[in-house]
């Protein structure tokens, strides 16, 4: 009934076609699909830059591009209207996510947390429900109690590129050790824009575990476009 009045109130529009009644529509999603990746073992001629863009990760593979407007729309959209009802219209079977090697036995999902004063203003961590999204559809398990964020840092998105490394630098810590059948651990966000947040979150975890990392985002802002993005 309250979904009836709030529908009535507040009627739906597709981010992409305006339709009504619905967030994104299934064409759409479709359509704003752009799944790409980024591997440290690539045999491109700029393989040694791709590496150290994304050092310590070993791949970073995406869903969609950030250059797009609506998916701009989208990533704010996530964080107001039930991140897991417009994440499941993005991630679903059969589309398997690109990197899908990295899902092999002995891999997990690890979500980027946030600081528990961030997570009571924000009421949800949307790392947290995309990870949750991402491992029902794919059937890889989900480990979210290893990393805790200890340092309630400044939003990188108000900071230069280049300051966000060092915004970010001890801002995690491992409160148990990665249990030693994880193979590989592949971090979930919504947006990579420097990707400091989470090559520091891979530091760490690398720094008590021989485990390979890889990155796994909703949409790719690359070395620029997400200046403005208010994440973690
Ligand atoms: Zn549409």
């Amino acid at each position: 009934m309250l979904n009836f009045f709030k529908r009535a109130l507040f009627p739906e529009r597709c981010l992409g076609c305006f339709a009504w009644d619905t967030l994104l529509c299934r064409v759409c999603a479709r359509l704003l699909l752009a799944p790409g990746s980024l591997s440290a073992g690539d045999a491109a001629a700029d393989a040694a830059n791709t590496a150290s863009a994304i050092a310590p990760l070993t791949s970073l593979s995406w869903f969609m591009s950030y250059e797009l407007e609506p998916v701009r729309v989208l990533i704010q959209q996530l964080k107001f209207h039930g991140v897991q009802r417009l994440a499941r219209k993005i991630i679903y079977p059969p589309w398997p996510p690109v990197g899908i090697d990295d899902f092999r036995a002995g891999a997990v999902l690890m979500p980027i947390p946030l600081h528990p004063m961030r997570l009571r203003e924000r009421g949800f961590n949307q790392s947290v429900l995309i990870a949750q999204t991402l491992a029902s559809q794919y059937r890889v398990p989900l480990l979210d109690s290893v990393l805790v964020r200890r340092k309630n840092t400044v939003p990188q998105s108000s900071l230069s590129h280049d300051a966000r490394p060092g915004n970010v630098s001890g801002a995690f810590a491992l409160r148990c050790p990665v249990p030693a059948r994880v193979q590989r651990v592949i971090f979930v966000d919504d947006v990579w824009t420097s990707g400091s947040t989470i090559k520091e979150a891979a530091r760490v975890v690398r720094s008590s575990s021989s485990c390979l990392v890889s990155g796994l985002v909703i949409a790719y802002a690359g070395d620029h476009g997400g200046d403005h993005l208010d994440t973690h």
